[in-house]
């Protein structure tokens, strides 16, 4: 893969359809986290409204008209004061008149910065979605993630937004810790449960390279939890979430019917999407590119020339292909493979679809299976499948697109 660095304004993007999944990085948090690679700085001290403003004149440029799904993420959005997120939406509504197209928007809540106040005024700009960090519910292992809330907070948040009326509430949890038990991954999950969530991402914990986590994990300081209790405490969080009536749509991903993430979904299906902020990623036809991981280059180059796209990138066709096999899989209710050669604009003859012979391994070893529920043919993750669904991709990305790094495709609107 091939990555062009240059400044702008010599990168230019495709302009999005008319519908195209628009994402929003804020990039500011109460402080960073140990676990977390995702481009975020620590608020004090930023300039809150200027970023903002340089989100706007971004989108001036490139958003697309009448998105069909609007996502704040981060970064921590919830932690912009009303006055600023009201600044940000309406003036993304002058620009694309998302209110009058979306079927869904989201923003990204972490507990201390969310009360009944901030979810009324978040509902009142035309949100109706929050996803909540809560992470964990306990003071030891939060303050090893690095996070700033107590345990209590996170609960106490999610009541907060209910009490203001938000019906479409999601709860993040992170398992797999390290000193993790089954029991109290239990009750986690169960008080959490208990507050009627309609949507739970359970996550387990990862060693992202450059965090501190990773870095304690090298030192010896960390310990992985054992991978057949990280199996274990997998499947528990399917059978408490399905005893609750929270199906699993996705391998981390569950919910009442009609609660589904509709944003991330387009993401699993290889769909288009636009992203605005810094370290924003967007992929519109078969053109991905992303703007710069830092606050200085991205305002510096919005103030210059209007957008901030630092790399712009072209995959094959082949790793096209795979991207929509390891993506599709994610989802319970699996792929069609002609969807994902459409996806993909892979155009060759249907059966030497270099993807096929690779999918059948993996039915062989009783990782894959074909479904005939949904009136097609469809190949989804057995049992035994989910809970090695990265693995799986990684063959997916060796064996048809010649690359071993599932990172080295970005997913979703985020470097
Ligand atoms: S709050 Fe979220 S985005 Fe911010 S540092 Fe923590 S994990 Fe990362």
């Amino acid at each position: 893969m091939s990555f062009h660095k240059t400044s702008p304004p010599e990168l230019a993007l495709p302009q999005p359809e008319e519908g195209t999944a628009l994402y929003v990085h804020l990039p500011f948090c109460a402080t960073k986290c140990h676990y977390c690679d995702f481009f975020s700085v620590p608020a004090e001290g930023q300039d809150l409204g200027g970023m903002v403003d340089a989100i706007l004149v971004e989108a001036a440029g490139r958003a697309p008209k009448k998105p069909k799904t609007l996502f704040l993420g981060g970064g921590t959005p919830s932690l912009l004061p009303a006055k600023l997120l009201k600044r940000l939406l309406d003036g993304l509504q002058e620009i694309t008149g998302w209110r009058d197209s979306v079927i869904e928007a989201t923003a990204e809540c972490n507990p201390e910065s969310l009360d009944r106040d901030k979810a009324r005024a978040l509902l009142d700009l035309g949100i109706p979605r929050l996803s909540v960090g809560v992470q964990a519910l306990d003071d030891e292992v939060l303050e090893l993630f690095g996070r700033v809330h107590k345990g209590p907070d996170g609960l106490r948040a999610l009541e907060a937004a209910r009490e203001a009326g938000v019906e479409h509430l999601s709860a993040d949890l992170i398992y797999a810790w390290p000193g993790q038990t089954l029991e109290r991954w239990e009750h986690d999950l169960g008080e959490v449960l208990a507050l009627t969530t309609q949507h739970i991402s359970a996550y387990n914990l990862t060693y992202e390279e450059e965090t501190r986590f990773k870095q304690w994990l090298d030192q010896g300081r960390l310990a992985k939890a054992p991978e057949e209790l990280e199996l274990t405490l997998f499947e528990r969080a399917r059978e408490l979430c399905g005893e609750a009536g929270l199906g699993a749509y996705e391998v981390s991903n569950y919910s009442l019917k009609g609660h589904e993430c509709l944003h991330n979904i387009n993401y699993w299906k290889n769909g288009t999407y636009l992203g605005l902020g810094p370290g924003a990623v967007s992929k519109v036809g078969s053109v991905r590119a992303g703007n710069p991981r830092g606050i200085a280059p991205y305002l510096r180059w919005i103030e210059s020339s209007g957008h901030a796209t630092q790399w712009r990138d072209e995959p094959s066709d082949l790793t096209r292909l795979a991207e929509g096999w390891w993506l599709g899989l994610r989802l319970a209710e699996g792929l069609n493979p002609a969807q994902v050669r459409a996806a993909a604009h892979w155009n060759g003859p249907p059966d030497q679809d270099p993807a096929l012979p690779v999918a059948r391994e993996m039915i062989e070893l009783g990782l894959l299976e074909i479904k005939t529920d949904l009136g097609e043919e469809r190949f989804c993750l057995t049992p035994k499948g989910r809970p090695v669904a990265d693995a799986i991709a990684v063959q997916f990305l060796r064996k048809v697109a010649g690359d071993c790094d599932p990172k080295s495709a970005p997913v979703g609107a985020l470097e």
